[in-house]
C-alpha cells in the first residue's frame, strides 16, 4: 500500500494546500495530512482548530486522513508507515529551504522519499500568512480559502480584536 504524509502548519489551510492535497492523494492509496504542532511558531489557530478545519474541507476526499503530530516529519511518516513525504513548491524562494530539508530527511530516513508538487499557477502567490494579513485588514479572502475557512478566520480575528480592545481599555 502506497502511503504519503503531507506535513505542514496549515494555519489555516488555503486553496493552494487543497490543490496539493487533491493532486497528491491521486498518486497514493492513502494520504495523511500531518498538522504540525510547532512550538517555534505562534499560530492563529490552535492545533485542534486547524485539524477540525482540515477535516471539514477534505470530507469528500476518501483516501485522505487528517492527523496532528509533533517532532520530525520523518518520524511521523515512519509511524504512519508512509514511504513518501509530500511538499509543495510555489517559487524559487521555497526551493532552497525545501531542497535542504528533503536532503536532510533523506540522510536520516533512506526509506522515505520526498515528492515535490509544483503549485498550480493560480495559487503560486498564495500563503496562509498573506491570507491572514489580508483578513486582519478587512480584505476579501474568498478567492484564497473555502467559505468555511473564511468564516473561521473572520470569527477568530473578531475574537482576537475583541481581546485586544479589552486589554487596551484596562491599560
Ligand atoms: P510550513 O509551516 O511547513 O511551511 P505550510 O502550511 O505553510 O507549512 O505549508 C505546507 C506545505 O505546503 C509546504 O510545502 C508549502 O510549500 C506548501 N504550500 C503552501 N502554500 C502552497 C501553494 N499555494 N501552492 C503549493 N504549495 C503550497
Amino acid at each position: 500500500m502506497k502511503k504519503a504524509v503531507y506535513p505542514g502548519s496549515f494555519d489555516p489551510v488555503t486553496y493552494g494546500h487543497l490543490d496539493v492535497i487533491r493532486r497528491s492523494a491521486a498518486l497514493v492509496d492513502e494520504l495523511i495530512v500531518g498538522v504540525l504542532q510547532n512550538n517555534h511558531k505562534n499560530p492563529l489557530f490552535s492545533l485542534e482548530e486547524r485539524v477540525k478545519i482540515l477535516l471539514e474541507v477534505t470530507k469528500d476526499m476518501n483516501n485522505v486522513r487528517i492527523e496532528s503530530f509533533t517532532g520530525l516529519s520523518i518520524d511521523f511518516a515512519r509511524k504512519c508507515e508512509a514511504q513518501f513525504l509530500v511538499r509543495g513548491l510555489r517559487a524559487i524562494t521555497d526551493f532552497d529551504y525545501e531542497l535542504q530539508m528533503a536532503q536532510t530527511n533523506r540522510i536520516m530516513a533512506r526509506e522515505i522519499d520526498t515528492i515535490f508538487l509544483t503549485t498550480s499557477l493560480e495559487y503560486a502567490y498564495l500563503s496562509s500568512s498573506t491570507v491572514k494579513e489580508v483578513a486582519f485588514y478587512g480584505g476579501d479572502i474568498s478567492q484564497f480559502v473555502p467559505p468555511s475557512v473564511a468564516e473561521a478566520i473572520s470569527r477568530k480575528i473578531m475574537a482576537v480584536q475583541e481581546a485586544n480592545r479589552v486589554t487596551c481599555k484596562s491599560n
